[in-house]
Protein backbone atom coordinates (compact mmCIF):
# COMPACT_ATOMS: atom_id res chain seq x y z
CA UNK A 1 0.00 0.00 0.00
CA UNK A 2 0.96 3.56 -1.19
CA UNK A 3 0.33 6.29 1.18
CA UNK A 4 -0.06 10.60 0.25
CA UNK A 5 0.17 12.14 3.34
CA UNK A 6 -0.65 15.61 3.86
CA UNK A 7 0.18 17.06 7.50
CA UNK A 8 -0.70 21.06 8.39
CA UNK A 9 -0.06 22.24 5.00
CA UNK A 10 0.40 26.32 4.83
CA UNK A 11 1.12 27.95 1.57
CA UNK A 12 1.42 31.51 0.66
CA UNK A 13 1.37 33.25 -3.12
CA UNK A 14 3.40 36.37 -4.14
CA UNK A 15 1.00 39.09 -4.64
CA UNK A 16 1.91 42.57 -5.96
CA UNK A 17 0.89 43.59 -2.47
CA UNK A 18 3.03 41.12 -0.43
CA UNK A 19 2.89 37.49 0.07
CA UNK A 20 -1.00 36.14 0.33
CA UNK A 21 -1.59 32.66 2.86
CA UNK A 22 -3.83 31.01 0.67
CA UNK A 23 -3.54 27.65 2.59
CA UNK A 24 -4.05 27.43 5.99
CA UNK A 25 -3.35 23.78 7.38
CA UNK A 26 -3.92 21.23 5.08
CA UNK A 27 -4.33 17.65 6.85
CA UNK A 28 -5.29 14.67 4.38
CA UNK A 29 -4.18 10.85 3.74
CA UNK A 30 -4.82 9.43 0.68
CA UNK A 31 -3.67 5.81 0.54
CA UNK A 32 -3.69 3.65 -2.67
CA UNK A 33 -6.86 2.18 -3.34
CA UNK A 34 -9.37 5.05 -2.12
CA UNK A 35 -11.14 8.10 -4.03
CA UNK A 36 -11.24 11.18 -2.51
CA UNK A 37 -13.04 13.61 -3.83
CA UNK A 38 -12.22 17.59 -2.59
CA UNK A 39 -15.00 20.10 -3.29
CA UNK A 40 -15.35 23.52 -2.34
CA UNK A 41 -16.01 26.86 -3.50
CA UNK A 42 -14.65 28.99 -6.00
CA UNK A 43 -11.83 30.66 -4.43
CA UNK A 44 -10.88 28.53 -1.56
CA UNK A 45 -7.54 27.33 -2.39
CA UNK A 46 -8.37 24.20 -4.15
CA UNK A 47 -6.32 24.41 -6.86
CA UNK A 48 -3.62 25.57 -4.90
CA UNK A 49 -3.29 22.57 -2.87
CA UNK A 50 -2.80 20.61 -6.38
CA UNK A 51 -0.25 23.28 -7.34
CA UNK A 52 1.04 23.33 -4.17
CA UNK A 53 1.63 19.24 -4.26
CA UNK A 54 3.03 19.49 -7.36
CA UNK A 55 5.82 21.98 -6.53
CA UNK A 56 4.79 25.16 -9.00
CA UNK A 57 6.70 27.63 -8.24
CA UNK A 58 4.61 30.19 -7.74
CA UNK A 59 3.50 28.70 -4.24
CA UNK A 60 5.53 28.69 -1.31
CA UNK A 61 5.37 26.35 1.41
CA UNK A 62 5.44 27.68 4.59
CA UNK A 63 4.60 24.78 7.03
CA UNK A 64 3.77 21.32 6.85
CA UNK A 65 4.69 18.40 5.28
CA UNK A 66 3.82 16.58 1.99
CA UNK A 67 5.17 12.45 2.06
CA UNK A 68 4.65 9.91 -0.39
CA UNK A 69 5.21 6.52 1.47
CA UNK A 70 7.57 8.38 3.81
CA UNK A 71 9.77 10.51 0.96
CA UNK A 72 9.46 14.36 1.54
CA UNK A 73 7.49 15.39 -1.98
CA UNK A 74 8.14 19.09 -0.97
CA UNK A 75 12.30 18.34 -0.92
CA UNK A 76 11.81 16.98 -4.66
CA UNK A 77 11.99 18.64 -8.13
CA UNK A 78 9.11 18.88 -10.33
CA UNK A 79 10.38 15.78 -12.61
CA UNK A 80 11.11 13.85 -9.24
CA UNK A 81 7.67 13.81 -7.95
CA UNK A 82 6.75 12.69 -11.39
CA UNK A 83 8.66 9.80 -10.80
CA UNK A 84 7.73 8.82 -8.12
CA UNK A 85 4.13 8.42 -8.59
CA UNK A 86 2.42 11.59 -8.59
CA UNK A 87 0.45 12.78 -11.94
CA UNK A 88 -1.12 16.59 -11.38
CA UNK A 89 -4.02 17.05 -14.01
CA UNK A 90 -4.10 21.27 -14.31
CA UNK A 91 -7.58 23.31 -14.04
CA UNK A 92 -5.91 25.05 -17.01
CA UNK A 93 -3.54 22.87 -19.64
CA UNK A 94 -0.57 24.93 -20.95
CA UNK A 95 0.07 25.09 -24.61
CA UNK A 96 2.68 23.71 -26.31
CA UNK A 97 3.01 24.74 -29.45
CA UNK A 98 5.19 22.57 -31.98
CA UNK A 99 4.85 19.84 -29.57
CA UNK A 100 2.58 16.80 -30.70
CA UNK A 101 0.81 14.90 -28.54
CA UNK A 102 2.34 11.59 -29.40
CA UNK A 103 6.01 13.22 -28.58
CA UNK A 104 4.71 14.67 -25.89
CA UNK A 105 3.11 11.51 -24.37
CA UNK A 106 6.78 9.82 -25.15
CA UNK A 107 8.65 12.08 -23.75
CA UNK A 108 6.48 12.49 -20.74
CA UNK A 109 6.23 8.05 -20.48
CA UNK A 110 10.37 7.99 -20.75
CA UNK A 111 10.75 10.70 -18.37
CA UNK A 112 8.11 8.97 -15.88
CA UNK A 113 9.88 4.92 -16.08
CA UNK A 114 13.63 6.25 -17.08
CA UNK A 115 13.61 4.57 -20.46
CA UNK A 116 11.68 5.12 -23.85
CA UNK A 117 8.54 2.77 -24.46
CA UNK A 118 9.19 0.43 -26.91
CA UNK A 119 7.89 1.59 -30.10
CA UNK A 120 5.21 -1.18 -31.65
CA UNK A 121 3.69 -1.82 -27.99
CA UNK A 122 3.29 2.21 -27.26
CA UNK A 123 1.53 3.20 -30.26
CA UNK A 124 -0.68 0.36 -30.20
CA UNK A 125 -1.53 1.67 -25.97
CA UNK A 126 -1.62 4.87 -26.82
CA UNK A 127 -4.13 4.26 -29.67
CA UNK A 128 -6.12 2.34 -27.41
CA UNK A 129 -5.94 5.28 -24.87
CA UNK A 130 -7.46 7.26 -27.64
CA UNK A 131 -9.70 5.25 -29.07
CA UNK A 132 -11.18 4.74 -25.51
CA UNK A 133 -11.82 8.50 -24.99
CA UNK A 134 -13.15 8.88 -28.79
CA UNK A 135 -10.33 10.48 -30.16
CA UNK A 136 -9.30 9.75 -33.27
CA UNK A 137 -6.10 9.11 -34.66
CA UNK A 138 -5.30 12.04 -36.08
CA UNK A 139 -5.37 13.50 -32.85
CA UNK A 140 -1.46 12.42 -32.07
CA UNK A 141 -0.26 14.73 -34.47
CA UNK A 142 -1.89 17.81 -33.05
CA UNK A 143 -0.12 20.48 -30.63
CA UNK A 144 -0.52 19.89 -26.95
CA UNK A 145 -3.75 22.05 -26.06
CA UNK A 146 -3.30 24.43 -28.95
CA UNK A 147 -6.84 24.92 -30.51
CA UNK A 148 -8.19 21.91 -28.19
CA UNK A 149 -11.69 22.11 -27.30
CA UNK A 150 -12.48 22.05 -23.25
CA UNK A 151 -13.15 18.19 -23.91
CA UNK A 152 -9.94 17.32 -25.74
CA UNK A 153 -8.17 19.10 -23.24
CA UNK A 154 -9.74 16.85 -20.80
CA UNK A 155 -9.69 13.64 -22.90
CA UNK A 156 -5.95 13.85 -23.75
CA UNK A 157 -5.71 13.87 -19.84
CA UNK A 158 -7.27 10.84 -19.10
CA UNK A 159 -5.56 9.08 -21.97
CA UNK A 160 -1.97 10.95 -19.95
CA UNK A 161 -3.36 9.24 -16.81
CA UNK A 162 -3.66 6.06 -18.64
CA UNK A 163 -0.41 5.59 -20.29
CA UNK A 164 1.51 7.20 -17.11
CA UNK A 165 -0.45 4.97 -14.47
CA UNK A 166 0.62 6.92 -11.72
CA UNK A 167 0.64 6.01 -8.08
CA UNK A 168 -1.71 8.95 -7.37
CA UNK A 169 -3.56 11.37 -9.80
CA UNK A 170 -4.80 14.81 -8.61
CA UNK A 171 -7.22 16.06 -10.97
CA UNK A 172 -8.49 19.42 -10.80
CA UNK A 173 -12.12 19.97 -12.28
CA UNK A 174 -11.96 17.35 -14.67
CA UNK A 175 -15.35 18.07 -15.10
CA UNK A 176 -15.62 21.71 -15.88
CA UNK A 177 -16.56 22.78 -19.50
CA UNK A 178 -17.59 19.29 -19.99
CA UNK A 179 -21.04 18.42 -22.20
CA UNK A 180 -22.94 15.43 -20.65
CA UNK A 181 -21.09 12.27 -23.07
CA UNK A 182 -17.56 13.98 -22.32
CA UNK A 183 -18.50 14.10 -18.41
CA UNK A 184 -19.49 10.18 -19.16
CA UNK A 185 -16.37 9.63 -21.10
CA UNK A 186 -13.74 10.86 -19.05
CA UNK A 187 -15.53 9.60 -15.57
CA UNK A 188 -15.44 6.30 -17.16
CA UNK A 189 -11.39 6.67 -17.95
CA UNK A 190 -11.03 8.18 -14.54
CA UNK A 191 -12.41 4.77 -13.07
CA UNK A 192 -11.05 2.42 -15.12
CA UNK A 193 -7.44 4.05 -13.84
CA UNK A 194 -8.69 4.18 -10.25
CA UNK A 195 -10.24 0.92 -10.09
CA UNK A 196 -7.13 -0.82 -10.51
CA UNK A 197 -6.92 -1.11 -6.55
CA UNK A 198 -3.83 0.34 -6.19
CA UNK A 199 -3.97 3.57 -6.97
CA UNK A 200 -4.70 6.94 -5.35
CA UNK A 201 -7.27 9.54 -6.49
CA UNK A 202 -7.84 13.23 -5.26
CA UNK A 203 -10.45 14.24 -7.50
CA UNK A 204 -10.84 18.12 -7.16
CA UNK A 205 -14.39 19.75 -7.82
CA UNK A 206 -16.62 22.43 -7.62
CA UNK A 207 -19.49 20.86 -8.82
CA UNK A 208 -20.91 17.72 -7.95
CA UNK A 209 -22.35 16.37 -10.51
CA UNK A 210 -19.06 14.05 -11.49
CA UNK A 211 -19.89 12.17 -8.57
CA UNK A 212 -22.62 10.98 -10.30
CA UNK A 213 -20.25 9.07 -12.35
CA UNK A 214 -17.54 9.09 -9.99
CA UNK A 215 -18.41 7.67 -6.67
CA UNK A 216 -15.81 8.55 -3.66
CA UNK A 217 -14.83 7.02 -0.56
CA UNK A 218 -14.58 9.89 1.21
CA UNK A 219 -15.65 13.73 0.38
CA UNK A 220 -14.16 16.68 2.00
CA UNK A 221 -15.18 20.08 2.07
CA UNK A 222 -12.37 23.03 1.68
CA UNK A 223 -13.75 26.19 2.65
CA UNK A 224 -10.74 29.25 3.32
CA UNK A 225 -7.36 27.47 2.87
CA UNK A 226 -8.71 24.32 4.71
CA UNK A 227 -10.72 20.87 5.37
CA UNK A 228 -13.76 22.40 7.18
CA UNK A 229 -15.66 18.83 6.88
CA UNK A 230 -15.15 15.29 5.83
CA UNK A 231 -17.31 12.41 5.56
CA UNK A 232 -18.45 9.85 2.88
CA UNK A 233 -20.46 9.96 -0.29
CA UNK A 234 -23.70 11.34 1.48
CA UNK A 235 -21.51 14.36 2.11
CA UNK A 236 -21.74 15.12 -1.56
CA UNK A 237 -25.81 14.94 -1.41
CA UNK A 238 -25.91 17.03 1.33
CA UNK A 239 -23.32 19.91 -0.59
CA UNK A 240 -25.90 19.41 -3.60
CA UNK A 241 -29.18 19.89 -1.62
CA UNK A 242 -27.79 22.66 0.87
CA UNK A 243 -24.80 24.52 -1.49
CA UNK A 244 -21.43 25.56 0.61
CA UNK A 245 -23.06 28.67 2.48
CA UNK A 246 -23.12 26.53 5.81
CA UNK A 247 -19.26 25.85 5.60
CA UNK A 248 -18.34 29.24 4.34
CA UNK A 249 -20.81 31.09 7.36
CA UNK A 250 -19.34 28.42 9.82
CA UNK A 251 -15.66 29.57 8.90
CA UNK A 252 -16.88 33.14 8.60
CA UNK A 253 -17.85 33.38 12.51
P1 LIG B 1 -9.98 27.44 -6.17
O1 LIG B 1 -9.22 26.49 -7.02
O2 LIG B 1 -10.59 26.81 -4.96
O3 LIG B 1 -11.02 28.21 -6.95
P2 LIG B 1 -7.49 28.88 -6.05
O4 LIG B 1 -6.51 27.98 -5.40
O5 LIG B 1 -7.44 29.00 -7.52
O6 LIG B 1 -8.95 28.51 -5.57
O7 LIG B 1 -7.31 30.34 -5.42
C1 LIG B 1 -7.40 30.58 -4.03
C2 LIG B 1 -7.19 32.03 -3.73
O8 LIG B 1 -5.84 32.38 -4.00
C3 LIG B 1 -8.05 32.97 -4.55
O9 LIG B 1 -8.50 34.01 -3.72
C4 LIG B 1 -7.11 33.47 -5.60
O10 LIG B 1 -7.46 34.76 -6.03
C5 LIG B 1 -5.80 33.48 -4.85
N1 LIG B 1 -4.64 33.30 -5.74
C6 LIG B 1 -4.25 32.15 -6.32
N2 LIG B 1 -3.16 32.33 -7.09
C7 LIG B 1 -2.87 33.63 -6.99
C8 LIG B 1 -1.86 34.48 -7.56
N3 LIG B 1 -0.93 33.98 -8.38
N4 LIG B 1 -1.87 35.79 -7.22
C9 LIG B 1 -2.81 36.27 -6.39
N5 LIG B 1 -3.78 35.56 -5.83
C10 LIG B 1 -3.81 34.26 -6.13
MG1 LIG C 1 -11.58 28.20 -9.15
MG1 LIG D 1 -9.43 25.85 -8.93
Amino acid sequence: MSTLDIKNLHAVVETETGPKEILKGVNLTVNSGEKHAIMGPNGSGKSTLAYAIAGHPKYTITEGSVTLDGEDILEMSVDERARAGLFLAMQYPVEVPGISVANFLRTAKTAVTGEAPKVRTWVKDVNAAMERVKLDETFAQRSVNEGFSGGEKKRHEIVQLELLNPKFAILDETDSGLDIDALRIVSEGVNRYADQGDRGLLLITHYTRILRYITPDYVHVFVNGRIAEQGGPELAERLEAEGYDRFVNAVAN
